[in-house]
């Protein structure tokens, strides 16, 4: 095996380790000390380097900002109890990217530079993983266009940066989601399947509108008639309906989640039934009324499995009796969590050590 070289390091001047107080993370708020960028032109990627954490200079014209050749990635690393990390499915985070990069015109990125880049980075920021039960270092990989010129064009150049930052525990209080019914995040034919930026930016609207009506998410529809269900905010969505685990069958609307496919793996070793299929609405309010709906809940890279504890659909509101801890979404986030802190046995390969 040709092993990938040391990737050069320019070494920060001090830490700001010790300006991070771990019992108050905040997701998002801290950035470890250094990342890892690597320009892309003439049809080759450069020398990757690691470098300081901090601004980068671009012209204004750099075509990510104008025509949105922008994605990312977000993945997590734990920290063992023999201090080691642990970096969780580089290969399918990986994958993901290279489907987002081809949609979006973009060149891919060699796997080795992508899981080389992430283990040396975390190697050398390994201080930065919080060691608190349920805290990790979140890993943001991100590719955009950097060409700088005013012309609406497929860009020859690109950065590939990746950044970690250490975040707390994350037990969202049970979410009220709102069925959309007016907006979509993605359409037939669209970028939905792809971890694009601009995806985000046109879900906010939607997601403005409902936290003004109460709620924090919007459950993502098809729009169609029968408002079938794809995704949670941003994250994929499962529902127990009597004993089984239902969740919509990826499509080109759907963002294939890690998490989710995780879940699904996982409740297979749980000997829990899971069903892939499309889930209009009205089946939602149906089972509520029957009495068969109930679970539902969120799956990402956060929160693991979120759960939901209200569904607004039009003008009805599902409310779900409180999750106990031996409700199907919180079995599957101990089982996830126990693998990705070496405390369960990592079956499947899903963990890369550093
Ligand atoms: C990232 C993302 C998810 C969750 O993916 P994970 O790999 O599980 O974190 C789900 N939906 C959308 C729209 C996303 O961008």
């Amino acid at each position: 095996m040709i092993q990938f070289p040391p990737i050069p390091v320019e070494h920060c001047v001090s830490s700001r380790l010790a300006e991070v107080d771990f019992n108050q993370l905040e997701f998002g708020k801290y950035m470890s000390d250094h990342m890892l960028v690597c320009h892309y032109s003439g049809k080759e990627w450069k020398t990757p380097a690691i470098v300081p954490y901090g601004p980068i200079t671009m012209q204004p014209t750099a075509l990510a900002l104008h025509y949105g050749q922008s994605v990312f990635e977000g993945m997590k690393a734990f920290k063992l109890a023999d201090g080691r990390a642990s970096i969780f499915r580089i290969r399918k985070h990986w994958d993901r990217l290279q489907r987002t990069l081809a949609r979006m015109c973009m060149p891919p990125v060699p796997f080795d530079l992508f899981e080389e880049g992430l283990k040396q980075l975390i190697a050398l920021d390994r201080n930065w993983i919080p060691s608190a039960e349920g805290s990790s270092l979140y890993i943001r990989p991100l590719v955009f266009a950097t060409e700088d010129r005013f012309g609406v064009k497929v860009s020859d150049e690109y950065m590939f940066i990746i950044m970690t930052g250490p975040v707390p525990p994350f037990y969202p209080r049970p979410l009220r989601v709102k069925v959309e019914d007016t907006y979509s995040r993605a359409c037939k034919g669209g970028t939905g399947a792809a971890k694009c930026a601009g995806n985000y930016g046109g879900a906010f609207y939607a997601t403005q509108l409902a936290r003004e009506q109460g709620f924090d998410q919007v459950l993502w529809t098809d729009l169609s008639p029968e408002l079938h269900i794809e995704e949670s905010g941003t994250m994929n969505v499962f529902f127990v309906i009597g004993d089984k685990v239902v969740t919509p069958p990826l499509s080109e609307t759907i963002l294939e989640g890690v998490t989710r496919d995780s879940v699904l793996t996982l409740c297979g070793k749980l000997g829990i039934e899971v069903e892939q299929r499309p889930i209009p609405a009205m089946e939602l309010l149906r089972a509520h009324r029957d009495g068969t709906l109930r679970e539902a809940f969120g799956t990402g890279t956060a929160a693991v499995t979120a759960p939901i504890c209200a569904i607004g659909v039009r003008e009805a509101t599902i409310e779900l009796p409180d999750y106990s801890e031996d409700a199907v979404c919180k079995r599957l986030f101990r089982a996830m969590s126990d693998i990705q802190r070496g405390k369960a046995p990592d079956t499947e390969g899903w963990l890369t050590t550093v």
